[in-house]
């Protein structure tokens, strides 16, 4: 496995084989087993897989967790070589971001509603760094999860906007047993917030029963998720939205498929989650 910052170095490693497929996974770090299930999926549908490692400032806001954000780059060096990976770049800020950066990619609608709502210059940080990891790698497939579900959207809308050549891989969430998605910013939890963190499931959970029950007013649908969390004490709602899974807008009523999706305070701790109903 070779580790490198060095964005040449990538390139010369990516064509040393130029007839090779590459699956690529781009990552913040801090890796669990939702992280590690998209690698043995690239591992298992490419000849080689890439790795990056890279916290990326753009798309946090000045107010977010950037400075705390989790990070064990021995770690996930270690968890990344026990699944043999071929290639990690962990690219220091000022590689990515010389001082006279000054070119970024916004995606237009599907970037606005939900976390764009809440986090409104997100988006823009997101595509602009996943398309420079596409430049700088150029993989033949690359790998993200449904954990993150407008993030596929948006990216999707990108991929298709900018002629990018990367087949889009999206893979299930992977859960705690309690039904918790594992995420890096589940370490900022104590163990009373871990505790009642379970209420995201549970509130996708109850609204998907009551859809399968019959169901199909969005209003209905999100009070559901709404008065779910509002049980837990130490639960603050962000946004419960029952939406069009293609273009996130809420929906009145539900005919085809749904995106149930919340976002969720513990304390400083903001969590996401949803469930796709097709
Ligand atoms: P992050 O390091 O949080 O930026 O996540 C890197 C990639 O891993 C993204 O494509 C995420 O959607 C994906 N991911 C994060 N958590 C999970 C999970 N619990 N299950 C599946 N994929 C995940």
């Amino acid at each position: 496995m070779i580790v490198t910052g060095d964005i040449v170095e990538v390139r010369q490693i990516r064509w040393a084989d130029p007839t090779g497929h590459w699956g690529l996974v781009p990552t913040m770090g801090y890796l669990h087993e939702g992280h590690l299930s998209l690698v043995r999926r690239a591992k298992e549908e490419n000849g080689y897989t890439a790795v990056t490692i890279f916290v990326n400032p753009t798309q946090f806001a000045p107010t977010e967790d950037l400075s705390s954000y989790p990070r064990n780059l021995e770690r996930d060096l270690a968890l990344l070589a026990a699944e043999e990976v071929d290639l990690v770049f962990t690219p220091a800020d000022a590689i990515m971001y010389p001082p006279d950066f000054q070119t970024t990619v916004t995606v237009g609608q599907v970037s606005k509603p939900l976390e764009g709502t809440s986090r409104p210059t997100h988006f823009q940080g997101v595509a602009t760094v996943v398309a420079k990891l596409f430049n700088i790698i150029q993989p033949t497939r690359a790998y993200f999860g449904q954990k993150d579900a407008q993030q596929t959207v948006v990216l999707r809308q990108m991929v298709r906007d900018l002629n990018f050549n990367v087949e889009m891989i999206i893979c299930p969430t992977v859960r705690e047993a309690d039904g918790l998605a594992m995420s890096s910013r589940n370490a900022y939890l104590t163990p009373e917030q871990r505790q009642a963190a379970t209420v995201l499931y549970r509130a996708l959970t109850a609204a998907s029963n009551a859809y399968a029950q019959g169901e199909r007013s969005g209003g209905r649908l999100r009070q559901i998720m709404s008065t779910t969390v509002a049980t837990e004490p130490l639960a603050r709602l962000d946004y419960a939205s029952a939406a069009d899974p293609l273009t996130l807008q809420e929906l009145e009523q539900v005919e085809s498929g749904v995106l149930f999706s919340l976002a969720v305070f513990f304390g400083k701790t903001r969590l996401i989650d949803n469930m796709v109903i097709a």
